[in-house]
């Protein structure tokens, strides 16, 4: 009898092993030393416990999969066959080409982000972009932050602390990840008032909530989802003719969530609220996201009056709600295409939401075809994608799904995720369906690789 633990390579001999060595010049020698030695540590105890040792190919493999477990970095690129566009989860808008090119080029290169080059002293970084977005917008001034939720925190805590900040109960909304209007609120400083009803709030009934304590009258999107049958809500153009007549006239705000300079009807879409229309209705501030309809980075915009915009610029939150240079590059080359007026053809969220329903159907049916000559069946199904990222709710655009019947679909859909790149579909009745809107041509070999591997196994 041989004893077992002799059976066991010594730590130096184990990452020696020629096997191991691109994977220490990834991750280090040490942290692959200390991965083998509590890989050792816990076959030694399966040996105690009365199991065979594992070969030495086996450990070798097990120490591969346990540092690249521990160690390889968690977030990677995944295929989005969900039709979802906008998808919060899966990183939401996909950069333009000449986004992504903008980042690189400030990103390897030392830049004038608070530079003033005519002045040749300090400038602000909270002035690039900001004639871009006036210019499309109309709107006098504008600052770019983080992302839309430290917009609304900004703007609520500049222009309301300690005041009252009047809004409908039909726009109290919770946007997802337990972002909740009613919380940010509350955590600025400003007191909710709430008007109206779930489903009917009127001009009156501002009108009544108004007192000497009103900060702001706010008015908030409602983004993902939709009040239907017997509704009522007041446009931002009478909240603004409200305001405006008071003895001290208030400011209007309005959180478009989404916000899209773009009309969404010309694609068989709903009407969403556009950012210019909501500046040419008087609203004193207009906040949105950077990731969501306009396709470029994550940001939050902030449009409205110069002189509540500088204030803005000098509280001091602001600091920490600023905004990195690479965004702000790729910002300003997203913003350049809607000045070309080539947005739908260059903004990847565009391009996806007008990619024709032949188009589609003629992706679907190569992607059945390439799978049959595998073996592997496929049908083709009428479907439908979604917008989504809190805009336009319940509303679709139809397309053509690649559907794979079988009884197991969360078996399928969790191989499909186990694959490099992981690939993300969704199950309608009996099949797992992969929407060819949101899958970008160069991902589509990956894509099949993925399903004829989740098939055969
Ligand atoms: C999405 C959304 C937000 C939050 O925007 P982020 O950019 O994700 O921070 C705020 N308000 C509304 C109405 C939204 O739809």
């Amino acid at each position: 009898m041989t004893n077992p633990y002799r059976q066991l390579p010594s730590l130096d001999k184990l990452l020696a092993r020629a096997e191991l060595q691109p994977l220490i010049a990834q991750f280090g020698r040490e942290a692959v030393r200390d991965e083998a030695r509590a890989l050792l540590d816990a076959i030694r105890s399966a040996i105690r416990a009365g199991e065979a040792p594992p070969s030495g190919d086996a450990i070798i493999v097990q120490l591969q999969d346990r540092v690249r477990e521990a160690l390889a970095p968690s977030l990677i690129p995944v295929i989005n066959a969900t039709g979802v566009i906008v998808h919060t989860n899966l990183g939401r808008a996909l950069l333009s080409e000449e986004a992504k090119r903008a980042m690189i080029q400030v990103a390897s290169s030392y830049s004038n982000l608070e530079y003033d080059l005519a002045a040749g002293k300090r400038g602000s970084r909270y002035i690039h972009a900001e004639a871009l977005l006036t210019r499309l917008s109309g709107a006098e001034a504008a600052l770019v932050v983080n992302n839309n939720a430290a917009a609304v925190n900004l703007v609520l805590r500049t222009l309301a602390a300690g005041r009252e900040v009047i809004i409908s109960r039909g726009e109290l909304v919770e946007i997802g990840g337990g972002f909740r209007i009613p919380d940010i609120l509350a955590q600025s400083g400003a007191t909710l008032v709430e008007v109206g009803t779930t489903n009917r709030t009127r001009l009156a009934d501002y009108a009544r909530a108004i007192s000497e304590h009103t900060g702001l009258l706010l008015k908030v999107h409602q983004s993902n989802y939709r009040i239907i049958g017997f509704t009522e809500e007041v446009e931002i153009h009478d909240l603004v003719g409200l305001a405006r007549r008071l003895d001290r006239p208030l400011p209007v705000v309005h959180d478009l969530g989404s916000g899209t300079f773009l009309d969404t009807r010309p694609f068989g879409l709903a009407y969403e609220p556009r950012v210019q229309d909501s500046i040419a209705a008087g609203a004193d501030v207009v906040t949105f996201s950077g990731d969501k309809l306009l396709g470029g980075p994550q940001a939050g915009i902030i449009l409205g009056r110069k002189e509540i915009i500088a204030r803005l610029k000098r509280q001091p939150l602001t600091r920490a709600f600023r905004v990195d240079k690479t965004t702000l590059a790729a910002l300003q080359a997203t913003l350049l295409a809607y000045l070309r007026g080539t947005a739908t053809e260059e903004i990847p969220v565009w391009r996806m939401i007008s990619t024709p329903a032949e188009t589609l159907a003629g992706r679907a049916r190569a992607w059945a075809d390439a799978l049959a000559q595998a073996g592997v069946r496929a049908e083709l199904r009428p479907g439908s994608s979604a917008v989504g990222g809190g805009s336009l709710p319940g509303q679709t655009l139809p397309t053509t799904l690649l559907a794979l019947p079988t009884d197991h679909p969360h078996r399928l859909l969790a191989a499909l995720r186990a694959h490099t790149p992981p690939v993300i579909a969704r199950v309608e009745e009996d099949a797992v369906v992969f929407d060819p809107r949101t899958v970008l041509p160069e991902q589509e070999t990956a894509l099949l690789d993925a399903i004829k591997h989740a098939m055969c196994a």
